[in-house]
């Protein structure tokens, strides 16, 4: 592991440590970046205190994972369950809609100064417009995203280096940890998460079933007629 950029993140996370007493708001998803972060702040003598927004369709992995190695972190719920969403939005979540991601998993902190694993190498999106510090004046809110730069074999080789956890999904051949039946991960990797864990597909249906009746009620245009029809289309979008 490049020593230079493990130590250029310890001083980013010095240089900007809150001097309001409250410390870091270090947000964990129960990935292998943010087992990265939250080893980072440790080593880094910062003040901080740990946070998992809960999404209500997390691997139940990814919840024991949190649980069992970061006893101290707080777990954040949402108001609504990614299922009632559906129900509200009256369509799924697709790629090109992620009104859930806002609800359910970026939520927290505002007015703090945030520390987060964001990459550039994660997508082109987050190259093109994510920095490692950012500003938000609407909601008075800084972030700090100290391994911005790193590449993922230098993730792995920090977590090897310094023999830290990782969630159990990534040992059953999961690239990425994030809501099962999640959009963004495509058809394949959609109905992979539906083989191995069925209930969730049941949650979808269900979410499905009461969309369709908001939809009936206000008097919306919809070609759909039943809950599978709607998977269907879904899946292979
Ligand atoms: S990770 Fe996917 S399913 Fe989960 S909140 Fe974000 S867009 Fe929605």
């Amino acid at each position: 592991m490049n020593k230079d950029k493990v130590q250029i993140a310890i001083e980013r996370l010095q240089q900007f440590e809150p001097k309001d007493g409250h410390g870091y708001y270090v947000a964990i998803s129960g990935g292998k970046d943010s087992d990265v972060i939250a080893k980072l702040v440790e080593m880094a003598g910062v003040k901080y205190e740990l946070h998992h927004n809960h999404t209500t369709a997390d691997a139940p992995q990814t919840v024991r994972y949190i649980r069992e190695q970061y006893p101290t972190c707080i777990i954040e719920y949402p108001q609504k369950s990614l299922w009632q969403l559906i129900g509200e939005q009256g369509v799924p979540p697709t790629r090109l809609m992620r009104y859930c991601c806002k609800e359910l998993k970026e939520h927290g902190g505002e007015g703090r100064t945030k520390v987060l694993g964001v990459r550039w190498q994660e997508s082109s999106g987050r190259k093109n417009n994510r920095k490692m510090i950012e500003l938000c004046y609407k909601n008075a809110t800084t972030t700090i995203n100290p391994i911005v730069d790193w590449r993922e074999s230098e993730v792995w080789e920090f977590h090897r280096e310094y023999e830290l956890p990782h969630n159990p999904l990534y040992d059953l051949g999961y690239k990425r940890v994030g809501c099962i039946g999640c959009p963004q991960k495509g058809t394949k990797a959609m109905l992979e998460d539906f083989n191995r864990f069925p209930k969730y597909k049941v949650m979808y249906l269900e979410a499905f079933k009461k969309m369709l009746e908001v939809r009936k009620k206000k008097g919306l245009e919809t070609s759909w007629t039943t809950p599978e029809e709607v998977f269907n289309w879904w899946i292979n979008l």
